[in-house]
């Protein structure tokens, strides 16, 4: 097991020296397995190795930066010619000057793969170098493929005869393609490129058909002058050079130039302009969107506060069922919304109990306690006991106090207990003190010889409760039975 991970990683990693080792000029396998078999060894043999690329740098031709023709587009083109060059790039070795050229295959569907060019040979001056009588010299560039559209370039440096030369005129003679046919030009048609630059102001018009556009575009009888300065043959609609299409070519002649710009203005005027519109318009109708947001947001956040206010209305104004369905809309765990819905259905309760409604009554009382002992139950003494305590809780009004004060005394003929609960919670209200104490009193007198477990704990809280206050006999009571 350990062996088979160990030979993996060491299968891997003599990848890296072979990589290495293959980038300057080795071979891949052999440094492979030398880096499989002795990896440290041949990590840093590979790294120590010299790199050949970098030795024929050292080696490599200065290049004549002065040289002229090192354009894109020559000055004057041949547009017969299947092929251009666009480039020439002068460098010297060992004193001697060769030239390197861009070519452009301006054929649609064949490949080059050798040209014959010939051209004057100038000086920085552009004077004319001659050498045994020719003013004239010719560039043979072999071993090419350049595909149809493409620019390519000869690998192999092309000597010239002469050391001053830094400018060759070059019009292509003979063009050899890969399906073996020989292109020849008899019919060489020089014409000038690069004419009429455009002023600052149209440039930035004009890059908007192309990015290359410096010049104004020209239509005559045998060429067009493209923006980007190349002549194209009449009739090619579109430049190789730019993309520029030959219909707007009389957008950016030299006696148009002035309308078309005045006109493109105006539009780019009226677009912005435009544009300001639909940019205020969006504006107001974001204003107006979050306006409305803002609203409903605040009447969602309000609307349990004003529904609350008017159930309070219709309550106060004796509307109960409308309260109360108004209410059953809203969340009843709103604190105040649930003291309204109790509220409601206890002053329905007690209307209803007022008409004698009892069983009414009892289910609105059910509404709001569940304990509202058996409620039905409870109606024998009147009101529900239990209703009391939640009714004085939600809603301590006098109307409120007098209902319970009169039920407690009702209460106070046979439900003692009950009725000294219900005027202990009215508290000071009328004599309810006074009838609580007289009642405790009387409930002592009553069970003080028939103690039973059930009473035997009232009886003791009643008679300490009378006893602080020396109420009658209370504390002799007290002392006789719990002493
Ligand atoms: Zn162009």
């Amino acid at each position: 097991m350990e062996f088979v991970i160990g030979l993996s990683i060491a299968l891997i990693l003599g990848i890296i020296p072979a990589n290495i080792a293959k980038n300057k000029g080795k071979d891949f396998m052999t440094w492979y397995i030398y880096g499989v078999l002795l990896w440290i060894v041949a990590i840093i043999h590979a790294i120590c190795l010299p790199d050949p690329s970098k030795e024929d740098n050292a080696k490599q031709n200065i290049v004549l930066l002065n040289a002229q023709g090192t354009s894109e587009i020559p000055e004057e083109i041949d547009i017969n010619a299947n092929a251009l060059v666009e480039q020439t790039i002068f460098s010297m070795n060992d004193n001697q000057v060769f030239v390197n050229c861009n070519i452009r295959n301006l054929s649609l569907d064949k490949t080059i793969v050798a040209v014959k060019a010939s051209g004057k040979m100038l000086n920085s001056f552009d004077n004319e170098i001659v050498v045994n009588g020719n003013s004239e010299t010719g560039v043979l560039l072999q071993d090419l493929n350049i595909m149809p559209g493409e620019t390519g370039k000869n690998r192999i440096e092309v000597l010239l005869p002469d050391n001053e030369i830094r400018k060759l005129n070059l019009h292509i003679d003979q063009i050899k393609y890969s399906d073996g046919t020989i292109w020849n030009n008899n019919t060489s048609h020089m014409v000038p490129t690069c004419q009429n630059r455009l002023s600052e102001k149209y440039l930035e018009y004009a890059k908007k058909y192309s990015s290359k556009a410096r010049y104004h575009s020209a239509i005559k009888t045998d060429y067009w002058q493209c923006v980007c300065g190349f002549a194209n043959r009449i009739e090619s609609n579109s430049c190789p050079f730019c993309g520029f299409e030959k219909r707007n070519a009389e957008i950016f002649d030299l006696s148009n130039i002035d309308t078309n710009y005045e006109s493109y203005q105006e539009s780019k005027r009226l677009k912005a302009e435009e544009a300001k519109k639909a940019n205020k318009k969006k504006m107001t109708m974001g204003l107006i969107a979050s306006a409305v947001f803002a609203m409903v947001i605040i009447i969602i956040l309000a609307m349990p506060k004003i529904k609350n206010q008017i159930a309070k209305r219709y309550i106060e104004a004796g509307n109960y069922d409308k309260a109360i369905s108004l209410l059953e809309t809203m969340d009843i765990d709103d604190s105040q919304t649930s003291l309204l819905f109790r509220s409601v259905h206890l002053k329905k309760g007690f209307s209803l109990l007022e008409k004698g409604e009892c069983e009414e009554a009892a289910e609105e009382f059910k509404q709001i306690s569940t304990n509202i002992f058996s409620a039905l139950d409870g109606i024998e003494y009147k009101y529900p006991h239990d209703v009391v305590e939640d009714l004085l809780r939600v809603d301590d009004s006098n109307d409120v106090k007098a209902l319970a004060y009169e039920f407690a005394n009702q209460l106070a003929q046979n439900e003692y207990e009950k009725a000294i609960e219900t005027y202990d919670l009215l508290g000071d209200y009328e004599d309810c003190k006074e009838k609580a104490t007289n009642l405790k009193y009387e409930f002592i007198l009553r069970y003080k010889d028939y103690i039973t477990y059930g009473n035997r704990s009232i009886l003791e809280r009643y008679l300490n409760e009378l006893s602080e206050i020396n109420y009658k006999d209370s504390n002799k009571i007290l002392e006789d039975l719990f002493g």
